[in-house]
């Protein structure tokens, strides 16, 4: 069955400014590019486009989230100051999260076209789907945007999966680089939506994403964070996904599997500081896909979060894409034979005690 892909051109036309990478810039720093501008989501998309796959996908048309629809997740306070913000020309700067005129509309259209790529698949339509969005979302609150993020896209797609359709239990993969802060935040008193966020250790937010955070009252158990230590490579996250992220999801059964994907866990990243190569997300999509084949029918959605290397960014796309839709395009990944040249890509000693210490609270899963 076929493979969807939500994108928009307004998704790249959220402006970010003259940052110079996540830094404002002043009189002691040269103004240049936000690290969150669109050219790895673009260069992505154009590669799909290039290496042809894009004709084997099914388009799926994004559509805006309602204001009903966000406030699910997020404060009316939040959402107006949003809005009225983005109707101004200067825009906004939501705690180092600048953004410009449209971008309301625009986040709008990425927390909708999440929605629209939930109820595809929920309606069978596909089989499994990707949403190419920005801004990105997983690290938004309920009252405040922050690390390049707006409205949770997820956390809201998976919201109204549960309000509109009737889904029970909902599992989250969240395997960008940065803590999936936002996500776990939205359902840390919630039993039936699982989260688990695989990460850099203390990487970002701040003090956040510890393995102690569990998830309070009735979702005590139903929040799993893996942390892992800054320089794993593929050998650390397969054995973290064999370890604790397959088991954990076969615990948990859920009836849905979304994964708040950041490719900036590659090798490549400009604020990451791991070692993953496009092959290794190839093998992470097998392995979900497996996992969803056995417990959900195959039901699997990604919706796109961060990733900052304008070279390698659209060669780990193409790789999830790749193996969503079980056809090999022949592309080479420039970046593939350099990056696991590199040494301490196996499974080191330091990193299988973050894992093991993570599988620990399997036994807590409701
Ligand atoms: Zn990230």
């Amino acid at each position: 069955m076929a493979t969807g892909w939500t994108c928009h051109e307004l998704y790249f036309w959220h402006d970010t400014g003259h940052y110079a990478s996540v830094f404002p810039a002043g009189l002691t720093v040269e103004p240049g590019v936000h690290a969150e501008n669109p050219q790895t989501k673009r260069r992505l998309r154009n590669l799909i486009e290039v290496s042809g796959l894009l004709d084997r996908l099914t388009p799926i048309r994004p559509r805006p989230a309602t204001e009903d629809e966000l406030a699910r997740f997020h404060t009316r306070e939040h959402i107006a100051r949003i809005k009225a913000n983005s109707a101004d020309y200067k825009g906004g700067d939501e705690n180092q999260t600048p953004y410009g005129h449209g971008s309301y509309e625009i986040a709008c259209l990425a927390a909708g076209g999440t929605i629209a790529t939930v109820e595809a698949v929920l309606k069978g339509e596909v089989a499994n789907a990707y949403a190419l969005v920005r801004p990105p979302g997983h690290h938004a609150i309920a009252d405040k945007g922050m690390g390049f993020c707006l409205f949770g896209n997820v956390a809201v797609a998976v919201m109204h999966a549960r309000a509109v359709h009737g889904v029970g239990r909902v599992a989250t993969v969240d395997w960008d680089v940065h803590h999936g802060n936002g996500t776990q935040a939205a359902f840390y008193g919630e039993r039936d939506v699982l989260t688990i966020s695989l990460h850099q250790d203390l990487l970002f937010p701040p003090d956040s994403g510890h393995r102690s955070e569990r998830g309070e009252g009735a979702g005590l158990g139903a929040n799993l964070n893996v942390p892992l230590p800054a320089g794993s490579g593929v050998g650390a996250y397969v054995a973290a996904f064999e370890r604790v992220v397959l088991p954990a999801l076969r615990k948990f059964r859920p009836e849905l599997i979304v994964v708040p994907s950041g490719f900036d866990a590659s090798g490549a990243d400009p604020l990451g500081r791991m070692m993953m190569t496009s092959d290794g997300y190839r093998q992470l999509t097998r392995m979900l896909m497996d996992a969803a084949d056995e417990l959900c029918g195959g039901r699997l959605v990604l919706s796109h979060e961060g990733g900052y290397s304008e070279t390698h960014v659209p060669y780990c796309g193409l790789a999830v894409m790749e193996t969503l839709t079980g056809h090999r395009t022949g592309i080479a990944d420039p970046w593939q034979d350099p990056m696991m040249a590199w040494a301490g890509h196996e499974l080191l000693p330091h990193q299988e005690a973050a894992i093991q210490a993570a599988a620990e609270l399997l036994a807590e899963i409701p």
